[in-house]
């Protein structure tokens, strides 16, 4: 009898350490998986180049979107910057690999972070340029934090500007507010292939800054003016999708004007906002949560409303 209590004593003992401790060590395994996972969400991918055709080279990875070269004779052109200057000095010391020649001229295809961010690591003076909306649409960040200035395009333009690269004719074009207000398609005629920012969203839908004033009908304008450009574009490269073909945007053309038809339809058939995204399967988010980006649906009924 005694030891049977002692035993019980015992257990209870035990029984009290496991309900201490077992908290402590749950709490200590989610810091741990917190701190692996930030740790993966702060390392950003390896930085690649490859080549895609002629002189036209894609940088993968690093922080930030994927940005594009092209390699003179006796300089480098550059297209967009990444995120951070740590990827950026890294993109330029992969490219100095490949070519190795000072760089002299830096075009940005539009004024999000992730394109433009990085060239706080320019230890240079270098030609950078963009159109005119991309520059308005930096000026405030750059006007709240002087020491930014060096990132400010130094030269812009308004609806095309054709270039002459080292012998390489490339034609800058914006087709109106798509995107962004001042996005930038590179055509490079001679190799038919185009730069088109984030032009080209592939397996997702299209990315729609409502706040650059953006729009889904020039959005679709600009995909379609991407598809009339003459001499044929045969390869489109953009920030967030691997290179595509005429199919490929052409799909996501009809895609979108497909969605935009049954939005009509059911505006027609005098249906909600709400019920719209529901028949989307977009998910309604309970009522005082933080505003998010409007989704595509929403913007689409937006601009077909608004048009009325
Ligand atoms: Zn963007």
């Amino acid at each position: 009898m005694k030891n049977a209590i002692f035993y019980q004593l015992k257990l209870s003992t035990w029984t009290k350490y496991i309900c201490l401790f077992a908290p402590l060590i749950f709490i200590a395994g989610l810091i741990l998986a917190a701190t692996l996972f930030a740790q993966q969400q702060t390392s950003p991918p390896p930085l690649t180049i490859e080549r895609v055709r002629d002189n036209i080279y894609l940088i993968r990875g690093g922080s930030g979107a994927n940005c594009y070269f092209i390699a003179g004779q006796k300089s480098n052109l550059l297209v967009d910057a990444k995120m951070t200057p740590d990827s950026f000095q890294e993109m330029l010391a992969e490219i100095q690999k490949i070519s190795a020649k000072p760089l002299g001229l830096i075009i940005l295809t539009h004024s999000d972070g992730d394109h433009v961010n990085g060239l706080r690591g320019l230890s240079q003076k270098v030609r950078l340029l963009a159109h005119r909306k991309t520059y308005e649409e930096m000026l405030p960040a750059v006007e709240q934090t002087p020491e930014l200035k060096d990132i400010l395009p130094s030269e812009t333009y308004e609806d095309i500007l054709v270039l002459e690269f080292e012998g390489t004719r490339l034609e800058l074009k914006n087709f109106g507010p798509a995107h962004t207000s001042g996005d930038t398609i590179i055509f490079i005629p001679v190799s038919q292939v185009a730069i088109t920012g984030d032009l080209m969203f592939y397996g997702r839908d299209p990315l729609i800054h409502k706040h650059k004033n953006g729009t889904f009908f020039g959005y679709l304008k600009t995909l379609q003016a991407m598809l009339d450009y003459r001499p044929e574009i045969e390869i489109f490269l953009s920030g967030h999708a691997e290179p595509v073909g005429r199919q490929e945007v052409a799909g996501l053309l009809d895609s979108l004007k497909e969605k935009e038809a049954r939005v009509r339809q059911m505006i027609e058939q005098g249906r909600t906002l709400d019920e719209i995204k529901s028949a989307f399967g977009v998910p309604t988010p309970p009522p005082g949560s933080p505003v998010r980006r409007p989704p595509l649906v929403e913007i689409i009924y937006q601009e077909i409303t608004e048009k009325k």
